[in-house]
C-alpha cells in the first residue's frame, strides 16, 4: 500500500533531511530535528505526491488517506498524552501547515489551534486554568480558519477584512492597544462575531466537529498551492508547478499561555551582511505569525532574551548551533516557548543576501565547517553581482543627514520616486523601465511581490528584519528599510510624515539598506568597497573586509573552474578593470564602437562612391584603430585579444536628421542631395539579415584590409616596445566557407605584408564568430579554415529562434506568463535549441580540427546557467562584460565541481566516470576499452 502520511515526533519518526521531494522543506527538517534529538511537537507530514494526486483526480484523495490520516493521529495523540475533540480532559489542538521543496515565505496558508469548539474551548480554559488563552486561541482559530478555509479572506487592498474590522473594533470598545489586552468577556463576544460573519458571508455555520475541521485545512493547504500569488512567485524563482505542497499537522504548542511564554524566529547568522551570532524576533505572550506580520513590534533576540527568559535562552542558543553544525549551514529557526519550555517548530537554510552568503560562506570555511567546495556550490552566482553595486558613502554623503532611521534589512544603496501602491508602482515601471522607484509601506503582504520586484528599494515602518518586507527583498537582492517607525504613512492622502516634514508620491527619497538611514532627496552613490579597492584603488585590501572575502572567494573559484573567463572590452579602461576582476583575455572587441569615435572620417567612407574613395577615406581611420588597438594590447599585457571586425549594417552610422545630412554634406563638398540618396540607398527592411558582418568586408575589402593592417601593426608595434601580443581576428556572420575564405585571404595577406616590414611576427590566430544555424550544421567545413569559434549567441538566439531581439518586446512577457518559455533566451541560453545547434558546431568543429579554441562571447556569458553549459558542451572559455566576470568565475567553478561529482557518482555505479554515458557495462578499464563513445 502506498504511504501517504510520515509522522514525527519524540515516539517515532519516519522521514529525515533528504526526504524534501516527499516531505517538503519543512516536514523533512521537522523529520530531521527530531531524529536528532529536538523538542518537536509530534505530528505528521502528508506527501507531496498527495498534491499532485489531488490535481491529477479533480480535487480528490487517494482512497487509502484517510486511514493513515487517523492513523497517524492517534500517534500524536499517544505522545502528547492528549486526545483530539477532548471534551473532559486537556484537548489536543493542531496546527496545519503547508511546506513545498522551497520555501516559499508567506505563499501559502497555515491554520492554528485547529480542535476547537465551544465545548474544548471550555475545557482548555479550565483545565490550563487560563481563560484568557483558551479564547485567545479559539478567537485565532475562527479568524485564521475563515481566511484560510472559508476564503473570506479579503480580495484586494480596498476590500475589507471582515475578522480585522470586528477585532479594531473591539479594542476601540475595550480601550486597549493590544490584541493580547483584551479580556475573556471580549474575545467571547468577538468569536461569536465571528461566526456570525461567517455564515452571513457563506451561509454555512461554522464547523465545530474537529477532525472536519482537519480535512477542511488540508484542503485549503492543497488548495493554496495554486493560488494566484503562489503561482507568481513560483515563476519568479523558477519553482515548477508540478513539484506540489506537503501538508503537516502538528500538535499546538502555546507561546501566548503568558509571560512565561513567548514565540520567535531567528537566524543563527545575519541574514543581511553573513555576521556570526544569533539575531531575530520574538515576542512574549504570542502565537505564530504575530512576529512576521508585523502587527506588534517585535523584541530583538540578540538584545533582550537573555534578560526575559534566560534558562529558554541558553537552551535556544545551543539548540541554533547545534543545527548549524548539523546542518553546516546558516539556519532559519522558528521557534515557541509554552511556561518556559523550548519546543523547535521549523528550521531551513536561511534565505540571504548576496553579502551574506558570501560572508557566511567563507567564514564557515575558515572554521573549518564546510570546504571552499562546498562554500561555492552554495553560493548563487548571481548574488556575487550585488558586492559590486554602488553604495552611499564618502562624497555623495557629504551635508546630508538621514531623516529617520530603521531596520538595515537588505543592503544596498536606492534612490526613487515614493510610491505607496505596489499595482501603481508596477504601472509605473511598465511605463518606463528605467523608472526609479522606493515602495513605502507601513508593511508587505505577498500580494505586493510585483511592486516589491519593479521597485530598486523598500522601506516599511513595521516590523522587523524577519518581517516579510526584509525576507522577500532579501532574496530579490534589493536596498530595504524596515521597522522605521519614525515615519507616518497616510496610503489615503498618499503622504509619508516624518517629524514635520511632509513627502508625497512621486517625491525623491534615498534609502541606505546597509546602515538603515533614510534620506530626502537622491543621494549620489560611490562605487562597492570591491571597486574601491579593485578599480580606483582608494581603499587598501587590507582595510576592506568585504573585499577579502570577495577575493577568498574568487581565488577558490579559480582554482576549481577548468572554463577560461575572458571579457568584453572596447577600450583600455574597461580592460584594466576587467584584468581586476579576473580577466584572462579578451573574448570580443567590437571595432566599431571606435569609429564612432571617429565618426565623420567613418561617414566619408561610407558616401564615397569609387573604391579609390573609399581607400583614401579609410587612410586616417587606419592610423585611429591603430591606436585603439595598441591601447588594448597594452593594457592586456600578452592575454589573447579577440578583435572582431566591423559588423553593423553601414546604415547604422549615417545621419538621418536633415540637418546632419546638410553639415556632412558641407564637410564633404558635395550636395545635400547625395547623401539623402546615399543614405536612403543604405536603407534596408531588415538590417539583422541584411548587408552585414562578413557581408560588408566581402562587398567592400578594403574594409577589412584597413582593419587587418591596423591590428598587426598595433601588435607589432607593442611587441617592439616589449610586451607580448595574442590577436586573434575575428570575422562576423559566417555562414559559409567560401566566405570565411574570402575574408581570411585579405586578412593574411595583410598580415604577411605588415610582419614582413616590420621583421617580427606575433602569434596570431583568424577565426569566426558561429552566430548563425548554417554556420553551427556546416562547422566541420568552416574549421578547416578558422583556427577558432566564439559563439555570438545574441544573433545565433535570434537566428536560431526567429526571434528578433528588438521586437520581442511585444509578446515576451505573455510567453513568460503562460510559461511558453521558462525563461528569456536573450538572458539565458535556450540549451535544448541554441544550444543544440552549438553542440553541432562543437562536435563538427573539432572532427575538422582536434585543437579549435571554442569561447562564446555574447551576453549569454556572464548567466550563471549558461556558462556551466559551456562548460558541459566543452567550450574553452566565456566572455562577459567586467562586471560580470565574478559571476562566471564562480559559475564555472561550480560547473566544474558539479562535474566531479557527477564522475565520481558514476564511478560509483562501476562505470568509468570518464563520461555521461557510461553506466558501466561498456567493459571500459578506464578507459581503452571504452565503447561509450568518450574516448577516455
Ligand atoms: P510559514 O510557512 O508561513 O512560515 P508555518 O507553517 O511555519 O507557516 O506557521 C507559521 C507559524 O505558526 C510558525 O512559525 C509558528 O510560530 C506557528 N505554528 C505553526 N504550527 C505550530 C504549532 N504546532 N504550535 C505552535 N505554533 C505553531
Ligand atoms: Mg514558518
Ligand atoms: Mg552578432
Amino acid at each position: 500500500m502506498a504511504k501517504y502520511v510520515y509522522s514525527f515526533g519524540k515516539d517515532g519518526t519516519d522521514g529525515d533531511a533528504t526526504m524534501k521531494n516527499l516531505l517538503g522543506g519543512k516536514g523533512a527538517n521537522l523529520a530531521e530535528m527530531a531524529k536528532i534529538g529536538l523538542p518537536v511537537p509530534s505530528g505528521f507530514t502528508i506527501t507531496t505526491e498527495v498534491c499532485t494526486y489531488f490535481y491529477a483526480n479533480g480535487n480528490q484523495y487517494p482512497p487509502e488517506l484517510e486511514a493513515q490520516v487517523n492513523d497517524a493521529m492517534v500517534a500524536i495523540e499517544k505522545t502528547m498524552g492528549k486526545k483530539f475533540g477532548d471534551n473532559k480532559d486537556l484537548p489536543l489542538l493542531v496546527s496545519c501547515r503547508s511546506g513545498a521543496r522551497e520555501s516559499m515565505p508567506g505563499m501559502m496558508d497555515t491554520v492554528l489551534n485547529i480542535g476547537l469548539n465551544d465545548k474544548t474551548v471550555d475545557v482548555l480554559a479550565k483545565k490550563s486554568g487560563d481563560e484568557r488563552f483558551a479564547w485567545d486561541c479559539y478567537r485565532r482559530f475562527v479568524q485564521m480558519y475563515g481566511g484560510v478555509v472559508l476564503d473570506m479572506k479579503p480580495k484586494s487592498k480596498t476590500d475589507h477584512d471582515p475578522f480585522e474590522e470586528l477585532l479594531e473594533k473591539k479594542k476601540e470598545k475595550a480601550g486597549v492597544k493590544e490584541d493580547a489586552d483584551l479580556k475573556p468577556e471580549h474575545l467571547k463576544e468577538l468569536v461569536k462575531e465571528f461566526k456570525a460573519a461567517v455564515k452571513k458571508q457563506t451561509g454555512k455555520d461554522f464547523p465545530d466537529d474537529p477532525m472536519e475541521q482537519v480535512w477542511g485545512a488540508v484542503g485549503a493547504v492543497f488548495g493554496s498551492w495554486m493560488n494566484d500569488r503562489a503561482i507568481v512567485y513560483r515563476r519568479m524563482y523558477g519553482i515548477p508547478h508540478e513539484w506540489g505542497t506537503a501538508v503537516n499537522v502538528q500538535a499546538m504548542v502555546f507561546g501566548n499561555m503568558g509571560n512565561d511564554c513567548a514565540t520567535g524566529v531567528a537566524l543563527t547568522r545575519n541574514g543581511a551582511t553573513g555576521e556570526k551570532g544569533i539575531t531575530g524576533d520574538y515576542l512574549i505572550n504570542a502565537q505564530g505569525e504575530d512576529v512576521v506580520a508585523g502587527i506588534r513590534m517585535p523584541k530583538k533576540i540578540e538584545e533582550s532574551l537573555n534578560k526575559d527568559m534566560p534558562v529558554c535562552w541558553k537552551q535556544f542558543a545551543e539548540v541554533a548551533m547545534k543545527l548549524e553544525n548539523h546542518y553546516k549551514d546558516v539556519q532559519d529557526i522558528e521557534f515557541t516557548i509554552e511556561r518556559q519550555n523550548l519546543w523547535m517548530l521549523q528550521t531551513r537554510n536561511a534565505k540571504r543576501t548576496g553579502f551574506a552568503a558570501v560572508r557566511a560562506a567563507v567564514d564557515m570555511v575558515n572554521e573549518g565547517l564546510i570546504t571552499p567546495e562546498q562554500a561555492i556550490a552554495r553560493i548563487p552566482a548571481n548574488d556575487i553581482t550585488q558586492l559590486l553595486q554602488p553604495v552611499f558613502s564618502g562624497a555623495g554623503l557629504k551635508g546630508k543627514t538621514p531623516i529617520a532611521k530603521g531596520i538595515n534589512a537588505g543592503p544596498g544603496a536606492a534612490t526613487g520616486q515614493i510610491h505607496f501602491q505596489p499595482d501603481e508602482a508596477e504601472a509605473a515601471w511598465q511605463k518606463d523601465n528605467n523608472a526609479k522607484i522606493i515602495l513605502v509601506r507601513m508593511e508587505t503582504t505577498p500580494e505586493d511581490l510585483r511592486g516589491m520586484k519593479v521597485a530598486n528599494g523598500i522601506l516599511t515602518s513595521r516590523g522587523g528584519a524577519a518581517s516579510h518586507a526584509a525576507l522577500v527583498s532579501r532574496q530579490m537582492g534589493k536596498a530595504c528599510v524596515c521597522g522605521c517607525e519614525a515615519i507616518a504613512i497616510d496610503y489615503k492622502a498618499e503622504t509619508m510624515t516624518v517629524g514635520k516634514e511632509t513627502f508625497k508620491k512621486g517625491d525623491w527619497i534615498s534609502v541606505d539598506g546597509f546602515t538603515g538611514n533614510v534620506y530626502k532627496g537622491e543621494v549620489p552613490t560611490s562605487p562597492s568597497e570591491v571597486l574601491q579597492v579593485l578599480f580606483e584603488k582608494s581603499l587598501k585590501p587590507k582595510d576592506a573586509p568585504l573585499y577579502q572575502c570577495f577575493q577568498q572567494l574568487m581565488s577558490w573559484s579559480d582554482r576549481f573552474r577548468k572554463l577560461g573567463v575572458r571579457t568584453n572590452a572596447d577600450n583600455p579602461k574597461e580592460s584594466d578593470q576587467a584584468i581586476a576582476l579576473g580577466a584572462e583575455g579578451i573574448g570580443l572587441t567590437r571595432t566599431e564602437h571606435m569609429f564612432f569615435d571617429h565618426i565623420d572620417d567613418f561617414r566619408k567612407m561610407i558616401l564615397s562612391e569609387t573604391v579609390a574613395d573609399r581607400e583614401k577615406a579609410l587612410a586616417p581611420l587606419l592610423g585611429h584603430q591603430q591606436k585603439d588597438f595598441e591601447g588594448i594590447f597594452r593594457a592586456m599585457k600578452g592575454r589573447p585579444v579577440t578583435i572582431r571586425l566591423l559588423d553593423p549594417p553601414l546604415h547604422e552610422f549615417v545621419p538621418h536628421e536633415d540637418k546632419e545630412q546638410t553639415d556632412l554634406a558641407k564637410k564633404m563638398g558635395i550636395k545635400p542631395e547625395e547623401v539623402k540618396r546615399r543614405v536612403k540607398e543604405l536603407h534596408e527592411f531588415n538590417p539583422m539579415l541584411g548587408h552585414r558582418g562578413c557581408r560588408l568586408g566581402i562587398v567592400y575589402p578594403e574594409i577589412t584590409r584597413m582593419q587587418a593592417t591596423a591590428i598587426c601593426q598595433a601588435a607589432v608595434a607593442v611587441m617592439k616596445e616589449g610586451i607580448d601580443c595574442h590577436p586573434e581576428i575575428m570575422i562576423p556572420l559566417v555562414g559559409n566557407i567560401t566566405e570565411y575564405r574570402n575574408q581570411e585571404k585579405i586578412i593574411r595577406e595583410a598580415a604577411t605584408a605588415v610582419f614582413k616590414k616590420a621583421g617580427v611576427t606575433p602569434d596570431y590566430l583568424v577565426g569566426t564568430m558561429i552566430e548563425l544555424p548554417r554556420a553551427c550544421v556546416t562547422a566541420d567545413k568552416i574549421a578547416e579554415g578558422a583556427e577558432f569559434f566564439s559563439f555570438g549567441t545574441n544573433d545565433l538566439t535570434q537566428t536560431g529562434l526567429g526571434i528578433s531581439r528588438d521586437d520581442y518586446g511585444t509578446f515576451i512577457n505573455e510567453y513568460r506568463e503562460m510559461d511558453i518559455f521558462s525563461d528569456d533566451p536573450f538572458q539565458t541560453l535556450d540549451q535544448e535549441g541554441v544550444g543544440g545547434l552549438m553542440k553541432i558546431a562543437v562536435e563538427k568543429g573539432k572532427s575538422a580540427r582536434s585543437d579549435i579554441k571554442l569561447g562564446i562571447c555574447g551576453e549569454h556569458g556572464g548567466d550563471p546557467a549558461s556558462v556551466k553549459f559551456c562548460h558541459k558542451i566543452g567550450l574553452n572559455y566565456v566572455s562577459c562584460s567586467p562586471l560580470r566576470l565574478p559571476v562566471a568565475r564562480l559559475a564555472a567553478a561550480q560547473a566544474a565541481i558539479t562535474e566531479k561529482k557527477e564522475k565520481a557518482a558514476r564511478k560509483a555505479e562501476g562505470g568509468c566516470g570518464c563520461c555521461a554515458n557510461c553506466k558501466g557495462g561498456c567493459g571500459c578499464k578506464c578507459c581503452s576499452n571504452c565503447k561509450c563513445g568518450c574516448k577516455g
